[in-house]
C-alpha cells in the first residue's frame, strides 16, 4: 500500500533523508523510532506530499507520488490526501469551529457529503474516540488528549485508506497520553494500516507489526518488535533505546 525506492531529501547542503527503501503491506502498522533530527518527521511528510523529495519514488494508496523527484500535480496531490490522513503532535483543529465542525468540515468540501450525511459520520466517528459529548465543544475547552482524539476522528471522516502519525501523544500530559493511544489501538485492530512515529515503546512492542529504526536520514533496521527490542542486530539501535528505555 505503500512502497518507497531510494527516497532522498536535503536542505540545502544537509542531507536529510538518504536513499530510503520502505514498504508497507494493508493493515501493517509500522513504527518509526530514532533519535532526534534522524529525519522520522521529514520522512513521513514526504509520504503525503507535504515535503518534495529531490530522488526516488513515493508511491501510496495507488497513486505514484514523487517519481524521481518530480511530484504529482495539485490536483493529484489534493486527491491523495483526502486517502492518507495525517496526525501531527500539534493537533491544528480549526480554533473558530466546534469539534463536529471540524470532524465535518473536509468530508462537506471535499467529498461532496451533505451536512446530514457528514453530520451523521462525525457522531460516529466521536463515538469510537470517545468524545460524543463533546460535539459541540469548542477545541479550547478540551484538554490536549481530547483534542488529540478530535483530530484522529477528523482524520477519518475522510475515510483515509492509511494514517500517518508524528509523535501524537508528545506535547501531552503524560495522564492523557493512555487515552489517544487506545484510539490508535483500537484503529489498528480494526485493520487500519498505520505509520507511526512516536516515543511510546510500550505502544510499539503491543501494537507494531514492524518497527523501524532510524538514524542520521537512513533505515538503520527494521523488524517485529520483540527482535528489535530484545536483540536489535546494529550497535546504532542498542545505543538508541539504552537512552530511551
Ligand atoms: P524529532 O524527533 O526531533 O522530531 P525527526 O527525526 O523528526 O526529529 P526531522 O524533523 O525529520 O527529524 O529533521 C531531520 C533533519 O532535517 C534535522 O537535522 C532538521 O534540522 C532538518 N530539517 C527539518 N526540516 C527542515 C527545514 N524546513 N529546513 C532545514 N532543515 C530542516
Ligand atoms: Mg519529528
Amino acid at each position: 500500500i505503500v512502497r518507497i525506492r531510494g527516497l532522498g531529501k536535503r536542505y540545502g547542503d544537509h542531507v536529510v533523508l538518504k536513499g530510503i527503501d520502505f514498504e508497507v503491506q494493508p493493515s501493517q502498522v509500522v513504527v518509526v523510532i530514532g533519535p532526534s533530527g534522524s529525519g522520522k518527521s521529514t520522512f513521513l511528510r514526504c509520504c503525503n506530499g507535504l515535503e518534495q523529495p529531490e530522488e526516488g519514488t513515493v508511491e501510496i494508496v495507488g497513486h505514484t507520488l514523487v517519481h524521481n523527484g518530480a511530484m504529482l500535480p495539485e490536483r493529484g496531490l489534493n486527491a491523495l490526501r483526502t486517502e492518507v490522513g495525517m496526525v501531527f503532535q500539534s493537533f491544528n483543529l480549526f480554533p473558530h469551529l466546534s469539534v463536529l465542525g471540524n470532524v465535518t468540515l473536509g468530508p462537506r468540501l471535499l467529498r461532496g457529503l451533505s451536512a446530514a450525511q457528514a453530520e451523521a459520520q462525525a457522531r460516529e466517528l466521536l463515538q469510537k474516540v470517545g468524545l460524543s459529548a463533546k460535539a459541540d465543544a469548542m477545541p479550547a475547552s478540551l484538554s490536549g488528549g481530547q483534542k488529540q482524539r478530535v483530530a484522529i476522528a477528523r482524520a477519518l471522516a475522510m475515510n483515509p485508506k492509511v494514517m500517518l502519525f508524528d509523535e501524537p501523544t508528545s506535547a501531552l500530559d503524560p495522564e492523557l497520553v493512555g487515552e489517544v493511544l487506545q484510539v490508535m489501538k483500537l484503529l489498528a485492530s480494526e485493520g487500519m494500516t498505520m505509520m507511526v512515529v512516536t516515543h511510546e515503546m510500550g505502544f510499539a512492542r503491543e501494537v507494531a507489526d514492524l518497527v523501524v529504526v532510524m538514524d542520521g536520514g537512513g533505515i538503520v533496521e527494521s523488524g517485529d518488535p520483540a527482535t528489535i527490542f530484545t536483540a536489535p542486530r546494529q550497535e546504532r539501535t542498542r545505543h538508541f533505546l539504552q537512552a530511551v528505555l
